[in-house]
Order: C-alpha cells, then structure tokens, then sequence
C-alpha cells in the first residue's frame, strides 16, 4: 500500500487530525536515545527509517479501529508512548506507521481501597506519581527516566526503578491491563492480587517491546509515601569484588532497603568528586517505610558494614545522589559529550552472585585492549536481589572516522559485554530490553526456549505487523 493511500485510510478512520505526516514530526518520533543516533543527531544525519505517518488515537476504540486496518493491509506498525526508549525499539521500518499513545494521557481512577490506580498508556509517570505523592501515595516506580516515560513503554520494555529493592519492578506492581490485539481485538485482563487461573496473561505484555500488541490502559499497585522516615547511608569500600559481596550479605540476610547501589572507582571520580576517597568504590544505601522498618534495616546494614573494611561517608553521597538522579534527562537534547567527539551510553546486564563480578572483570579487562579509542568504562550495580545483581556499565569512545564508524564502534562495545554476560550465565539485558540492537543474541539468552517467543507471535500477530526487529531474529 503506498503511503497516500494509508494516510487517507487512517484518516477516513479516525478523522484527519489524528495523523500525521510532516517529515519533522516522523523523524523526531523516529529516533530514541541510543548513544550512537544521539551522535548521529547532533551531527546532522538523518539515517532513520521514514514511516509513512504517525497516528494519534484518543481512545482504545481508536486504537483497535487503526490495528484492524494496518493489520488488513499488512502495514509494519510501531507502537510508542513516552519515546525514551534506548535500544532503537521505537525505529519504524521504511513506510510504516508509528502509532502513538501519548495521547491517551489520562488517570482513570485511584481506588484508595483497593490500593490501586488505573490510567491510560500514554500518562507521563512523573505526572502519575506527583498525583499519587499529593494524596499520600507512591507508585515506588523511578527510572532515571521518570521525567521522559509513559506508563504503556513503562510495561512494554519491563522498567525497573531506583529504588527496586523494595518495591520490585514494573512487573511488581503491574495488577492488570487493557490491551488491543494486532488485528485489533481489544482485551483486559482483570485486577488481582494474586490469582490461580493458569498463566499469568500480564506477562504476554509484560517486557514484549509493542511486538505482540498494544497496551492501551493498565492499573498499578500503590503504596503509603513516607518520605519523612528515610533512612540514608554512604560506604567506601576497596575493590567492586568485596562491594559485591558486602551487598550480598545484605540482600541474603534479608533486609530490604529500597535503594542498593555500588559505583566502581571510575565513576566514583566522576560522581562523589570531594564526597568519598579516591580509587574507592561507593555504597549507597537508602530505607523507606515506617520509622521501626527503616531503623532496623539501617541498624542491621551498618552491622554488616562495620564487619568489614570499609569507611563511613554518613549521608551525603546518597543525598546528593538522590538530588540529581534524573537530572540527566533535563539535558538529552544538548550535545553534551559530542562536542568532544565522543559517544557515551550505557548497558546493563545481571547475573547471579557467581557469574556478576567475573562479567565486571572481563568487559573491563577486554574493551581497553579491543578499543585503542575508548575513554572510558566503568560500572554500577543498582539493583539488587538475594540471588544476584545487576552491572550498569557506562562507557565512552572517541569517533575515530567520521559518523559512519560511530555505530561500529558502539556494537563493538555491546558485543564485548554481551560475549562475556552469556559466557558466564548472565542475562543480555536487566531492564532496557532488546529493541532492535540487542536482538542477535537473544537466540543464546532463551536457548531452548526461544522458539515459544516465535510461537506467541505467530499466534498473536500471524502478520506480523507489530514492531518488526525486536526481539526475533525473523
Ligand atoms: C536518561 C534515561 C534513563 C533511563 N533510565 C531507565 C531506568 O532507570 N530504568 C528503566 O527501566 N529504563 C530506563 N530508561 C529506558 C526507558 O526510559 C524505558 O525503557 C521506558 O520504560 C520507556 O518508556 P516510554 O514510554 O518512553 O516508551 P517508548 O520509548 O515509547 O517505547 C519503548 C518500547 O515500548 C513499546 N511501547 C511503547 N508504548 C507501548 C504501548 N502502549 N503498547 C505496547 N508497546 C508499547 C515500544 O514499541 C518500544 O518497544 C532510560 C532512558 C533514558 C533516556
């Protein structure tokens, strides 16, 4: 179909205001923030693939009026909401049609009873945890992106907040959704705190990167706010290896602080300049709930620190830290590192305790050799469980030749991390997902698994038509 004919179909569908085709509007809809685009931005390019147009419905009718019609016509389609996205999840294919949620922006109910809220795709979640915050409430939900994220890319990519520990991920708190299927069937799957009834269906959609339908409305858990009885304490500590461990110990004693994080020395520099020793790492330890809970768990990790060798550094790291947390995403549209011709991003992995430090250790050791022009590579873990943990590495390389050598090098980087991650048992991705850049490997991340993905989508969108490249290699 060309691209006029779907542009007046959906237009004659849902009315001419609700699509869009100006090449401005589809670029920028196009593109997320992956380190290599973000170069290739601020450099002029305009690599993205071109859809066709972009569709705004206003309601789950609409949303099943546009898929039953791209679904007729075979037309690759591209959900999306907030467009934080970091893995090229949100790249439509050349004469597809993006379909935009963010539109559908509105808070349905807050049953204080139930301790649950239900809103549509598209509500910023910034935006839902200020109303939530202003009634007494939390969602316990805070990505770095919390200024950016929509609630339907927020159960699509499986998001994770900063302060995990305690209030899980958005698998966690997700109690039930309303979704449209590619051929534009709309189901709900009803709220429950728990249920027996065969799989849980909340997991079709559950980390599946728009690629086996559209969430159109979700309910999430809510949780009391009690920012007055936080309990905050910082640690150096020599070496990642016995951070690792110390946060082990943690974890298995079974405290539950909200946050958990260890920054390696590399990034210690770059972030606790004057507020921790140099060539230290930096535990960050911070409980939320009610006073008795958070003086217990601070109680119970100060023991633990105190048994081993490590430096008190009181509560300034962690206040400074949650101070600037999200600060980053405030400055997404500057040229921050590419005016000194440099790339920077970062990539996440986990594993259990006895493969997480080995992966720390190799991509370390290997990226420096393998890359003559990286500048740096360092690394957190920030989110932490009894069974293992999570490595943020962030890095940055020069731009040898031009932009074209830009996405190269960025691949080289992944590879390497992902080679040592699958080497010792470790999973390819923690929370960002495999949009479109990580999905070669995803055949060895599931190994004998894998074909059951290809199945639930032959099954759910014989069409295949809902965003092409994630996930399947196919
Ligand atoms: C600075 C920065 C910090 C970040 N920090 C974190 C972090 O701490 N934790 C974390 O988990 N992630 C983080 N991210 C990644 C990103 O914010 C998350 O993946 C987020 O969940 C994406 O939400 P979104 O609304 O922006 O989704 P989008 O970017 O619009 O889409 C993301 C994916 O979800 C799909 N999708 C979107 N809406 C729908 C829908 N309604 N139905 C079906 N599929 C849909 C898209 O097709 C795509 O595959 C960060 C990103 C940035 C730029």
């Amino acid at each position: 179909m060309d691209k006029q004919a779907i542009i007046s179909g959906l237009q004659n569908l849902l009315g001419a205001d609700r699509v869009q085709d100006d090449p401005e509007i589809i670029r920028k809809a196009s593109v997320d923030y992956i380190g290599f685009r973000q170069y290739e931005r601020f450099d002029g390019k305009d690599w993205v693939p071109k859809a066709a147009c972009m569709v705004k419905p206003r309601s789950t009718e609409e949303v099943s009026k546009a898929l039953t019609f791209l679904n007729q016509n075979c037309i690759d389609t591209v959900p999306r909401t907030g467009g934080s996205s970091v893995t090229q999840s949100i790249e439509p294919e050349e004469g597809g049609v993006i379909l935009d949620g963010s539109e559908m922006n509105e808070i349905i109910a807050l049953n204080e009873q139930d301790m649950m809220i239900t809103a549509r795709c598209g509500t910023p979640l910034e935006y839902l945890e200020n109303y939530l915050n202003e009634r007494g409430y939390t969602s316990g939900h805070f990505p770095q992106s919390l200024p950016l994220a929509h609630l339907g890319g927020l159960i699509a990519t499986r998001s994770i907040g900063q302060l995990s520990t305690l209030y899980g991920g958005v698998e966690d708190i997700l109690a039930g959704l309303e979704a449209v299927l590619a051929d534009g069937e709309i189901i709900r799957i009803k709220n429950s705190p728990r249920r027996s009834v065969g799989p849980d269906l909340r997991h079709l959609f559950i980390g599946s990167e728009g690629m086996l339908g559209f969430i159109t409305e979700a309910t999430i858990k809510i949780f009391r706010h009690r920012p007055e009885s936080r309990w905050m304490r910082a640690w150096a500590i020599k070496g990642m290896s016995a951070g690792l461990d110390l946060i082990r110990e943690v974890m298995v004693e079974g405290y539950r602080p909200a946050v958990v994080r260890l920054h390696d020395a590399e990034e210690v520099q770059r972030m606790f300049s004057g507020l921790a020793p140099d060539d230290y790492c930096v535990l960050l330890f911070l409980a939320e709930g009610p006073a008795s809970i958070t003086a217990a768990i601070g109680q119970g990790i100060a023991e633990i620190a105190g048994r081993r060798e490590t430096a008190d550094l009181g509560t300034r790291p962690v206040e400074s830290w949650f101070k600037t947390r999200n600060d980053v995403c405030y400055h997404m549209d500057e040229p921050v590192y590419y005016k000194y011709g440099v790339v920077a991003d970062t990539c996440e992995i986990s594993a259990p305790w006895s493969g997480i430090g080995g992966i720390y250790e190799a991509v370390r050791e290997r990226l420096p050799k393998e890359m003559p022009n990286l500048v740096s590579i360092g690394g957190h873990s920030s989110h932490s469980y009894i069974q293992g943990t999570n490595i943020y590495f962030t890095f940055g390389f020069i731009v040898k030749n031009g932009v074209e050598s830009a996405r190269a090098d960025y691949m080289k980087v992944i590879t390497v991390i992902m080679e040592e991650t699958l080497k010792r048992g470790g999973s390819i991705a923690h929370h960002h997902g495999s949009g479109k850049y990580r999905t070669r490997w995803m055949p060895e991340e599931h190994g004998s698994s894998y074909p059951l993905l290809r199945k639930l989508k032959d099954a759910l969108d014989p069409n295949r038509i809902l965003n092409k490249g994630v996930l399947l290699t196919d």
